[in-house]
């Protein structure tokens, strides 16, 4: 029966989505297969009891400066134009993260704060964006010390925490996410366009799916069925010649032939508090001697938070990721991890009818507007070949 579609995809999260509507759109038959009894991947939410979205898999913003991917996403959603800001438990003090003037303010006195403050406008540029590795790298004694100070008390301990290495032994991108921020803009992200989905993530990727070219099929787990041998695809057992699209881990569709991929994971521990609020706002980061790395209250995600009453948080425990026990969240982004993903990724591109799509088959640590904006690339590429 899958024979019979142009196209398969595995997976039905954001990146599985995408590519579906964008070939349905382009009159394929295009048939989803998901293992999860629901679509919409890790960045599903539900609406809870007290009419809270929670997002079941961690907190989702999303932000973006691809004005095509921001287009894409707005025609399956209204927005709740929500602007992300971060605190951060330093020094006993909950400051803005990115570490920025203001946070510095908060923690240092008037004296040092003016010097400081002064050098890093003077040497960086007002508005600038620094990595703490790159500032680390400065010579000038303000300048270290400053670096050691944000390095020990913003990133050392969380970054041990959320990954199990120290900022040095992982990419300098990853750290880089979140630099520290030469002006008193408290945002966690500068981007164009920002916002949640008004009625949730899940909903907007139903929307994406609801089309008649595309059927879905949840709790199906598709490498029960398709198998690649020979550099060939086969559907069960049968050679299949349209196009395969692959979002799961790439290890697994490979059979592991070049080792087991590293993922990280979260336990995500979630309470319902009687009280409106838990916190101050969306997210509280915990970069200090704490179990977990940071508090997400959820209703602060939507426009009538005022009128919810009590309210849903949850804390993150980063874990290792083991198969079959807990969800592979993000990527590991180490020489070793990214030299195993570039072999399973060659193995993908010698199948002419294989694409890997998204976080996990890409191995790469994709936002979610990345994960649309290379979804409608990669479809747009297919299309161009499958028109020759
Ligand atoms: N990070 C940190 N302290 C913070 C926030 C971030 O050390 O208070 C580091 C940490 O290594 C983290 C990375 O920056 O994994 C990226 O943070 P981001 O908030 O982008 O992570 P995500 O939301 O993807 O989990």
């Amino acid at each position: 029966m899958w024979n019979s579609f142009d196209a398969v995809i595995v997976g039905a999260g954001l990146a599985g989505s995408v590519c579906a509507r964008q070939l349905a759109e382009a009159d394929k038959k295009v048939l989803v297969i998901e293992k999860k009894n629901h679509l919409a991947g890790h960045c599903y939410d539900y609406l809870s009891e007290k009419g809270i979205y929670v997002h079941k898999y961690g907190p989702h913003i999303f932000h973006t400066d691809d004005e095509a991917a921001w287009r894409f996403a707005s025609r399956f959603t209204d927005w709740h134009f929500y602007h992300h800001e971060v605190l951060g438990l330093v020094d006993g003090k909950r400051v803005p993260i990115p570490f920025n003037l203001n946070s510095m303010e908060k923690l240092f006195s008037p004296a040092m704060f003016a010097r400081i403050g002064e050098k890093l406008i003077d040497t960086f540029g007002f508005g600038s964006r620094v990595p703490i590795l790159k500032l680390r790298e400065h010579k000038d004694p303000d300048l270290q010390f400053v670096a050691e100070y944000v390095y020990e008390k913003v990133f050392l301990q969380y970054t041990m925490k959320q990954w199990g290495k120290s900022p040095e032994e992982i990419d300098p991108s990853v750290s880089g996410r979140v630099p520290v921020v030469i002006s008193r803009d408290n945002r966690y992200f500068h981007d164009r366009f920002q916002g949640i989905p008004e009625q949730g993530y899940t909903a907007m990727v139903e929307r994406m799916l609801d089309h008649r070219n595309i059927q879905l099929m949840l709790q199906t787990d598709a490498l029960e069925h398709l198998s690649i041998e020979d550099e060939k695809i086969l559907i069960s057992g049968k050679s299949y010649a349209g196009m395969v699209i692959y979002t799961g881990m790439p290890d697994e569709l490979f059979q592991f032939a070049y080792g087991k991929l590293p993922y990280r994971s979260l336990e995500l521990v979630f309470e319902e508090h009687g009280q409106d609020y838990y916190q101050e706002n969306a997210l509280v980061n915990y970069p200090g001697n704490y179990e977990f790395t940071r508090i997400t209250e959820y209703k602060y995600f939507q426009r009538n938070h005022r009128s919810i009453r009590g309210t849903i948080i949850s804390r993150e425990h980063p874990e290792e990721y083991v198969r079959g026990v807990n969800q592979p969240y993000y990527i590991e982004k180490t020489e070793e991890a990214e030299a195993m993903a570039t072999e399973y990724r060659r193995a993908a591109e010698g199948i002419p009818n294989l694409h890997l799509a998204g976080r996990l088959a890409e191995y790469r640590y994709y936002d979610m507007d990345e994960v649309i904006g290379a979804g409608m690339r990669m479809v747009n590429r297919i299309e161009r070949v499958m028109q020759h």
